[in-house]
């Protein structure tokens, strides 16, 4: 196992050094890749960031996307450099079944697999952890790492706090959720004065819709949306007709779920979407209801306890029965 001191005198020579995150990146997970980037980029490293998908549009102006490679567009020279990295750095998932497609190439990987995370229950493919399943975001555990770990407050660039800050908003959706404590308002504020313009991220990541994706909004809060109120509980279930009519995007569908429990009394919200590969579910809950139980037992997924992720190979109207006949199992719990 690596150790801070080890791994500062690993990163005082220049290293080829690979970074990651998860599939369908979001906020948190290009910002605390793109922070990293950038920090090493600045001493001299060989970096280069591998996704293993597309991105959504909204995180389409962050410092240093263009030079992000798509693992399934680039297939062959990932593999080369990820084989050839000395260093790699995974952000924000702790099980490479996350990584999709690429999970072979860097589970085989000989380099140095640092992991910062806040998601719970790590596999332990990694050589160094810093973890913490208690933080806002992995951007939060990438300023602490920089910060305190490394020791290098200083290096903090006007890009590096703009990912920063990019990760920890979406990651608290804007600062609105439990996890944010005061030391993410601090550690926010010191992004600030760093150079993040909160402002300007804000306006990039929340008003960039596309005409489509507000009447997509409209469509969904008017037909796909099914209260439950006897469970609390609010779901919206899209078809690929709905996707496709609306021409939705890779993104077009965050923060829809949210909307959900925005319904006076709901504990539970659930968005599941006929995806082309397979059906994708999210769930957010208010309190003690804990989304990554019912994604973990129920739909191959995981996450934190208000917001957790699955997926089925069922068809859509199978999956949003099999998710309504669960309810019953958890009423206790949803009404309390
Ligand atoms: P979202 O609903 O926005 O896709 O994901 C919400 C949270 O659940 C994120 O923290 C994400 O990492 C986690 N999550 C989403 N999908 C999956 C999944 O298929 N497996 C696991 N383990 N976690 C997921
Ligand atoms: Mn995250």
């Amino acid at each position: 196992m690596f150790t801070p001191e080890t791994l500062r005198e690993e990163l005082a020579k220049p290293r080829q050094i690979v970074i990651t995150t998860h599939h369908k990146p979001d906020g948190d997970a290009l910002g605390s890749s793109l922070a990293v980037y950038h920090w090493l980029k600045a001493s001299g490293h060989t970096v280069n960031v591998i996704v293993p998908s597309d991105f959504p549009l909204f995180l389409d102006w962050m410092p240093g996307r263009q030079h992000i490679i798509i693992y399934t567009a680039n297939k062959a020279a990932s593999d080369t450099l990820i084989a050839a990295a000395d260093i790699i750095f995974c952000l924000d998932f702790n099980g490479l079944p996350r990584i999709h497609a690429m999970a072979d190439s860097v589970r085989s990987a000989n380099g140095v697999k640092i992991m910062i995370d806040h998601h719970l229950d790590p596999e332990g493919f990694d050589n160094y952890r810093h973890w913490d399943s208690s933080a806002a975001a992995t951007a939060q555990l990438v300023y602490d790492f920089i910060v305190n770990v490394m020791g290098d407050h200083s290096a903090i660039t006007p890009e590096i706090a703009t990912c920063l800050y990019t990760g920890i908003m979406t990651d608290t959706g804007s600062f609105r959720f439990q996890t944010t404590t005061p030391s993410v308002h601090l550690i926010a504020a010191d992004l600030i004065a760093l150079g993040a313009k909160n402002w300007e991220i804000h306006e990039h990541v929340y008003n960039s819709y596309t005409e489509n994706r507000l009447k997509f909004l409209g469509f969904c809060l008017l037909n796909r949306l099914e209260v439950m109120h006897e469970y609390r509980t609010a779901l919206f279930s899209i078809s690929r007709q709905d996707l496709d009519r609306f021409n939705i995007a890779t993104g077009d569908t965050e923060g829809l779920v949210n909307y959900a429990l925005a319904i006076s009394g709901m504990k539970l919200a659930a968005l599941i979407v006929d995806r082309t590969d397979q059906v994708k579910l999210s769930l957010r809950s208010i309190g003690d209801f804990p989304c990554n139980e019912v994604c973990r037992d129920h739909f191959n997924g995981g996450g934190h306890r208000n917001a957790a992720g699955g997926n089925s190979n069922e068809p859509l109207p199978d999956v949003v029965q099999k998710f309504k006949a669960l309810l019953p199992e958890y009423k206790t719990r949803l009404v309390q």
